[in-house]
């Protein structure tokens, strides 16, 4: 079996009053994303990868933003469940690599423990995943700091 490589991508618009939560990490900012879990775009992007490299179908289909279970809920444990999906289908990522586009809060300080959480989430170790964080330079609604959006892309191996 050849590996199996998988794209996902998201974006969450930015809101006052909400938590912003990044990749597993809370950071302390004076908005957060707007959605139906807690959120968090890094994290989904890369569940969407993940699911794509399996040929499954995406996040919202696997946990429906109008099924009151999921409200409010830690994206940590999607990601594990997405696992735990793979794994009944003799998959395991091997490894993964992000891109998070945000103007602000700063993401550089906390890139250390968002892989550590990814790591925990994936069983993957922290040296089989790669995250960079960028600025959209101004351009546009991300550069204005009206959503944050990221990137993924997962490879997939037996198990
Ligand atoms: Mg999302």
């Amino acid at each position: 079996m050849i590996p199996r490589i998988g794209h996902g991508y998201d974006i969450h618009r930015t809101a006052p009053g909400r938590p912003l939560v990044l990749g597993g990490v809370r950071f302390e900012a004076d908005f957060g994303l707007e959605g139906h879990s807690d959120a968090d775009c890094l994290t989904h992007a890369l569940c969407d990868a993940l699911l794509g490299a399996a040929g499954l179908p995406d996040i919202g289909h696997f946990f429906p933003d109008t099924d009151p279970a999921y409200r409010g809920i830690d994206s940590q444990l999607l990601l594990q469940r997405v696992c735990a999906e793979l794994r009944t289908r003799g998959l395991q990522p091997a490894n993964v690599d992000l891109t998070l586009i945000a103007e602000r809060p700063r993401i550089q300080p906390r890139l250390a423990e968002m892989k550590a959480a990814l790591a925990r989430s994936t069983g993957l170790p922290v040296g089989q995943i790669g995250l960079k964080a960028t600025t959209h330079e101004g351009v546009g609604e991300l550069g204005q700091g009206r959503a944050i959006a990221a990137h993924a892309v997962a490879l997939l191996i037996p198990r």
